[in-house]
Formats: C-alpha cells, sequence, structure tokens
C-alpha cells in the first residue's frame, strides 16, 4: 500500500548478560512487557520453586545461598523445559541464563536457527555493582524490586525484605563467581554478529533505551 508504514514484528530472543547487579532482571522485565515476549529467569524459577518446596534438592539450596551456581543440569533443564512452553515460542529474554560455557553452548543447541540469538552485556563498575546489591530489597509480596531507602514496595505497599544471597559475604562471593564462571561467557559471544554491550552505569530508563537500540541494531541488520 503506497504510502503506509510497513510493520514488520520480528520476535525477539534476547540473552541479557552482566554480572549481579547489574540489572539484568529490571531491565528483562521492562523489555518483555514492551516487546510482549516471555521473561525467562532462571533464578526466580530456582527461588519459587524453593518456596512452593518443590523438588530443589538440599544441594542446589545450599549453593544459592553461598552464592554460588546451581548445576548445570537443573538450569539446562529449566531452561530447556521452559522453551517448550508456547508462550516462548513468540519470543523471549532469558535473564540470568546462562552463566557458564557449559550452558551457553547447551543453548545453541536448544535453539533452531530460523531467528538470531541476540545477546547484550550489560556493563557496569564493580564498585556500584557491590553498593546496589547491598542495598538492593525485594517486596515480598508482588517481588517489585526496591532499594533500601524505600520504607515500603512503591507498587503494592508490601513489606520489604533483603534476598538471602544479599548478604555481604555472600554478594563477595556471588562476583567472584561471576568473575570466574561468567565472564568467559561474553567472550564466547562477543565474536557474533548479534552481540552487543550496553553501559549500565545511567539511569534506568537510559539503560533500556540503549537495549533497545541494540536490539534493533541487531535484528535491522539482517
Ligand atoms: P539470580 O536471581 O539470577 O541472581 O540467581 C540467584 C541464584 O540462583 C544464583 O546465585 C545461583 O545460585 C542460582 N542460579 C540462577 N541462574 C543460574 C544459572 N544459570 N546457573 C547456575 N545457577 C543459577
Amino acid at each position: 500500500m503506497a504510502g503506509a508504514a510497513r510493520v514488520v514484528d520480528v520476535s525477539v530472543r534476547l540473552v541479557m548478560l552482566g554480572p549481579p547487579g547489574a540489572g539484568k532482571g529490571t531491565q528483562a522485565e521492562r523489555f518483555a512487557k514492551a516487546r510482549h515476549v516471555s521473561r525467562i529467569s532462571t533464578g526466580d524459577v530456582l527461588r519459587q520453586a524453593r518456596l512452593e518446596n518443590q523438588e530443589l534438592d538440599r544441594q542446589a539450596r545450599v549453593t544459592m545461598d553461598a552464592g554460588r551456581l546451581v548445576d548445570d543440569d537443573v538450569v539446562i533443564g529449566i531452561v530447556r523445559r521452559r522453551l517448550a512452553e508456547p508462550d516462548a515460542k513468540g519470543g523471549f529474554v532469558l535473564d540470568g541464563f546462562p552463566r557458564t560455557l557449559n550452558q551457553a553452548e547447551a543453548l545453541d543447541h536448544l535453539l533452531d536457527d530460523r531467528q538470531p540469538l541476540v545477546v547484550v552485556d550489560i556493563e557496569v563498575p564493580e564498585a556500584t555493582l557491590f553498593e546496589r546489591l547491598r542495598t538492593r530489597r525485594v517486596c515480598s509480596k508482588c517481588g517489585t524490586p526496591a532499594t533500601a531507602v524505600l520504607a515500603v514496595c512503591s507498587s503494592c505497599g508490601g513489606p520489604l525484605v533483603q534476598r538471602t544471597d544479599d548478604d555481604l559475604r555472600v554478594i563477595r562471593e556471588r562476583l567472584r563467581v561471576y568473575e570466574q564462571e561468567s565472564q568467559p561467557i561474553v567472550e564466547f559471544y562477543r565474536r557474533r554478529p548479534t552481540f552487543r554491550s550496553v553501559d549500565g552505569d545511567q539511569p534506568q530508563e537510559s539503560v533500556a533505551a540503549d537495549i533497545s537500540s541494540a536490539v534493533a541494531s541487531v535484528l535491522g541488520a539482517r
């Protein structure tokens, strides 16, 4: 039709990379809402399984509390099941997965190559990460992220709590584990034309805008 803008809705498959405290969860949530795709967070699935006392072996609980990584088999199984659900077919944002090279390779095997896997790495200096994690709170009722400066949840007024793994000693361990286990994944993806990195040390809105442009630059370039 002459003059009419052609809207091409390319469903997105996005991996959000970044250290603990980089804002992956917040940004993944925003992106998923804006693009009407599913957000898949392995951390959320694991925490939910614990809350509901579902089968999650004792070893996985101890590992999470210590800030270390749950076995690859467990998390790859979670993602395999989640990606097979109908909503994930319309696109997804993966938040907190992959975290090891093994998981990154498993993800490649789980996906067909009809659509590209866009990978966005959120970069934040370590001192900022530490401060963010130390003051991070979450609503115990609705799960909305918050900071220690707030008294109650800005979304539902519920009480704010600190995640058990946001304790100082565990924060240090999580940052160390990230450096050792997860940093190599950034190098694994960096060579791909679908990789972008964004500056995560700026206001939430600016990070969200940069992520959006990064994704558009990958999909638009195809
Ligand atoms: P997150 O909410 O993404 O920070 O994850 C919380 C915790 O869940 C991590 O510290 C790990 O113990 C565990 N976890 C989440 N995702 C993964 C993953 N992809 N591989 C291994 N452990 C994970």
